[in-house]
């Protein structure tokens, strides 16, 4: 077997070109490709790369089949572990789990482990059908699962691939959750987001669509309905504002809100889709994480000329590296150490925008250095869109609906980190609800760890 010392960079769509298209920037191994990365892999004796994975996948071994060009079993064995392969090669930050503990980084570059999962999970779907898992014997028991995210569907198929019956509920008409509605198309296609929540519901899972848990039905109700566990998945939707004045004029989104339109609703193609997004020429992005990126990179896709305002520095701001690099790259302006005080208006709709300049203090309870206006430095910068990307917390509809559940000051749901079970014996939480928001890996560790903790409390009850 052949060692090359460099790793292959995967190859993506030019930065001109890609910024008016929404199709995917990044394109993919080519099997030779996914081979000779694979081969770089010196499958070192303590394999840290496993424990670096929320979901304990075979690195090595899943590796070690892509260098002997057996890409379906490679596909099987991630799949024995996690369910959403083909997302998680897209999205995970790598660099920051798996890659970031891999050997071979210490003295060059890692193994481009998140590459090579993608690349195992897309030759499967276009070259093999999906594995038929062995029927697992049946178990007594149901359960329900709130929101089809990346927790939801994780506890689903691990529960189902167990034997038990399970169902999930899902708010909008689309499953998913953020994977469907939040991160764009060119990073993350709906076609294969799509594709894997189907293979999730060929273990044996129902997914109903459209129903709101605590409105439509409540928690109770499902108890009732002979349900004996629930899982709590339902994400943190709810968008936070910045609280200055004029941010109620149209032409302000919530990043949420516009993110919804262009990806879940496919505003890019109004009038052939139904839901338009009215967006200016010039577009100010507030905030500096992921979710800002993908706005900013949405809104130049649509011909706007976008600039992000973000009120710490570069070093401080949430995004991946890679997110940041596509961004500056595609054009997007940065305008940072800057904070908005007020959105002006003209006749209803934004005109401009009134912001000051900060520096640096010392570190606040994050461990980042505060922010501090610098006095009399006030400017404008004109635009007529404002999208707010400040971050997000869960929404209150069901939990408000169920008294005695235990909650955090900053509304997300207390849970016993073992087992994921929350201070009402049989419901269960994870994913964003429970963690404020993180990643989907992280929300899919978690949904691991509930399908243990609702498998040991089904059983001990069913002793009882
Ligand atoms: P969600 O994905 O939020 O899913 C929750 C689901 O529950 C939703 O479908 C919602 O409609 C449903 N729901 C809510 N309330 C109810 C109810 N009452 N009844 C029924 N259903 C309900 N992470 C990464 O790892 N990589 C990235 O590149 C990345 N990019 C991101 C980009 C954006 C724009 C955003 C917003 C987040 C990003 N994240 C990324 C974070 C990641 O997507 C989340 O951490 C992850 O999706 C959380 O999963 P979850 O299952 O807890 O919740
Ligand atoms: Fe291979 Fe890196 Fe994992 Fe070691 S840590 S087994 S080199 S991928």
């Amino acid at each position: 077997m052949s060692r090359i010392k460099k790793r292959i960079d995967m190859p993506s769509q030019e930065p001109k070109q890609r910024g008016r298209n929404f199709q995917e920037v990044a394109l993919g191994y080519s099997p030779e490709d996914a081979a000779a990365e694979a081969s770089r892999c010196i499958h070192c004796p303590k394999e840290p790369c496993v424990a670096g994975c929320p979901v304990e996948i075979d690195i090595p071994a899943f590796i070690k089949l892509i260098a002997e060009e057996n890409f379906a079993e490679a596909a099987a064995k991630i799949k024995e572990k996690n369910s959403l392969p083909a997302i998680c090669g897209r999205v995970c930050p790598q660099e920051n789990q798996c890659e970031g503990v891999c050997t071979l980084g210490k003295r060059g570059e890692p193994i481009a482990i998140g590459a090579l999962e993608r690349f195992a999970a897309d030759w499967e779907r276009l070259h093999a059908p999906d594995q038929k898992m062995p029927e697992p014997k049946k178990q007594e028991g149901k359960v329900a699962v709130v929101g089809s995210g990346p927790a939801g569907l994780t506890v689903a198929a691990e529960l189902a691939r167990i034997g038990y019956e399970v169902t999930v509920f899902e708010a909008l008409h689309v499953p998913g959750g953020v994977l469907s509605y939040g991160i764009p198309e060119f990073r993350l296609p709906k076609g294969i987001v799509r594709h894997e929540i189907e293979y999730v519901e060929s273990l044996g899972v129902r997914l109903l669509t459209n129903v709101v848990i605590g409105r439509t039905i409540t928690v109770e109700q499902l108890l009732d309905k002979g349900y004996h566990a629930v899982f709590i998945g339902a994400g943190a939707g709810l968008p936070h504002f910045l609280n200055i004045p004029g941010e109620n004029l149209n032409g302000v989104f919530s990043a949420n809100e516009f993110l919804t339109r262009v990806n879940l609703m496919k505003a890019y193609e109004f009038p052939v889709y139904d839901t338009p997004v009215k967006l200016g020429k010039k577009v100010i992005v507030v905030g500096a994480g992921n979710t800002a990126m993908d706005a900013a990179r949405n809104a130049l896709r649509l011909g706007s000329d976008v600039t992000i305002v973000y009120r710490r520095s570069r070093q401080e701001m949430p995004a991946r590296l890679a997110e940041i690099h596509h961004a500056e790259e595609e054009g997007i302006e940065f305008r940072l150490l800057t904070n908005p005080t007020k959105i002006i208006g003209e006749g209803g709709w934004v005109k401009a925008m009134e912001c000051i300049k900060m520096e640096l203090g010392e570190p606040d309870q994050s461990g980042r250095r505060r922010p501090v206006p610098i006095s009399g430095s006030e400017f404008i910068l004109d635009c007529d869109s404002v999208i707010i990307a400040v971050g997000q917390s869960p929404n209150p509809i069901l939990t408000k609906s169920l008294p005695g559940l235990e909650m955090t000051k900053w509304g997300t749901v207390v849970v016993d980190q073992e087992t994921m079970q929350t201070s009402i014996p049989g419901i269960f939480a994870g994913g964003d609800i429970t963690s404020g928001g993180t990643t989907v890996i992280e929300a899919m560790g978690d949904g691991k760890k509930a399908a243990r903790g609702i498998h040991a409390y089904l059983q001990k009850k069913a002793l009882v």
